[in-house]
C-alpha cells in the first residue's frame, strides 16, 4: 500500500467514529427538542383556553346583567299593575308581563348552558395542566440523561479531533487535501479497499489493470466510478494497526519523499 494512505486511513477511521458521533448527538438533541415541542404545545392549549375561559365569563356576565335587567322589569310591571283599575290596561299589562316571564325563562336557560360551558372548560383547563406538569416532571430524568450524553459526546469529540490533529500534522499535506475534500464530499469512507476485484465503496467491478495500479501501490489510484481512493488490503493493515509484518521498507522512501 502506499505508505501516505496508512495516516490516511487512519485519520479515515476517527472520522468515521467523528461522524457516528455527530450522528448520535443530532439524534439526542432531536430528542430534546421533541420533548420541549410537548410542553410547548400543552403551554399554547393552556393559554388558548384561557383566554376562552377569560371570554367566556365576560359574556355570562353580560347575560346575567341582561336577566337581572328583565327580571327588574317584571317587578316593575307587577307593582305597576296592582294600582291599575281598568280592565284593559290590566290584561295589556298581563300580557306585556308574560312576555317578559318568557324572555326570563329563556334568558336562565340560555345562562344555565353558559354555565355548564364555563366549567367544561375550566375542567378542560385544569386537564392540560395537569398533564404539563406529568410531562414536566416524567420528562425531567430523561431530560438530564440525554444532556449528560450530549456532554459525554462533545469530550469523546474533543479527544477525537485532538488524536487527529496530530495525525494530520504526520499525514501527506496533498494526499490528506484530496481526501478531506473528498470526505466532505462522500461524508462515508472514501479510501477503500479492493474486495474481490469491486470498489468496496460503490461495489462497481474493476479491471485487472486497475488492480495491478492499485496493488503496486506508486501513486494515487482513484475509482472511476465514485472517485474514492483505492488501496490493496494487505496483512498488516487489516486491523487498522501501522505493524509492519513484512519488510516493505523499499517502498517508504518514496512516498515519504
Ligand atoms: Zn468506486
Amino acid at each position: 500500500m502506499l505508505k501516505a494512505l496508512k495516516t490516511i486511513l487512519e485519520i479515515q477511521e476517527i472520522d468515521m467514529k467523528m461522524i457516528q458521533l455527530m450522528r448520535l448527538k443530532r439524534e439526542r438533541q432531536k430528542d430534546i427538542e421533541n420533548i420541549n415541542k410537548v410542553k410547548d404545545e400543552l403551554r399554547s392549549q393552556a393559554d388558548q383556553k384561557d383566554t376562552e375561559i377569560t371570554e367566556l365569563k365576560l359574556l355570562t356576565k353580560h347575560m346575567e346583567g341582561e336577566l337581572a335587567e328583565t327580571k327588574e322589569k317584571i317587578k316593575k310591571l307587577e307593582v305597576h299593575q296592582s294600582s291599575i283599575k281598568k280592565v284593559e290596561e290590566f290584561n295589556a299589562l298581563s300580557q306585556e308581563m308574560s312576555q317578559a316571564d318568557r324572555e326570563r325563562i329563556a334568558k336562565e336557560s340560555r345562562l344555565n348552558d353558559q354555565y355548564d360551558k364555563l366549567a367544561t372548560e375550566e375542567d378542560a383547563l385544569k386537564l392540560i395542566k395537569e398533564s404539563l406538569k406529568t410531562t414536566i416532571q416524567n420528562s425531567k430524568a430523561l431530560e438530564t440523561e440525554i444532556i449528560e450524553s450530549i456532554q459525554r459526546i462533545n469530550e469523546e469529540g474533543k479527544l477525537l479531533k485532538t488524536e487527529r490533529d496530530s495525525l494530520v500534522k504526520k499525514a501527506d499535506p496533498e494526499v490528506f487535501r484530496i481526501y478531506d475534500r473528498l470526505l466532505s464530499n462522500k461524508k462515508d469512507r472514501v479510501v477503500v479497499p479492493i474486495e474481490n476485484r469491486c470498489c468496496s465503496g460503490c461495489h462497481i467491478m474493476l479491471t485487472a489493470q486497475d488492480e495491478n495500479l492499485v496493488r503496486k501501490g506508486e501513486r494515487l489510484v482513484f475509482c472511476e466510478h465514485c472517485s474514492r481512493i483505492h488501496y490493496w488490503h494487505e496483512v498488516e493493515a487489516v486491523e487498522g494497526a501501522a505493524v509492519a509484518t513484512k519488510p516493505r521498507r523499499r517502498r517508504a522512501t518514496a512516498a515519504s519523499a
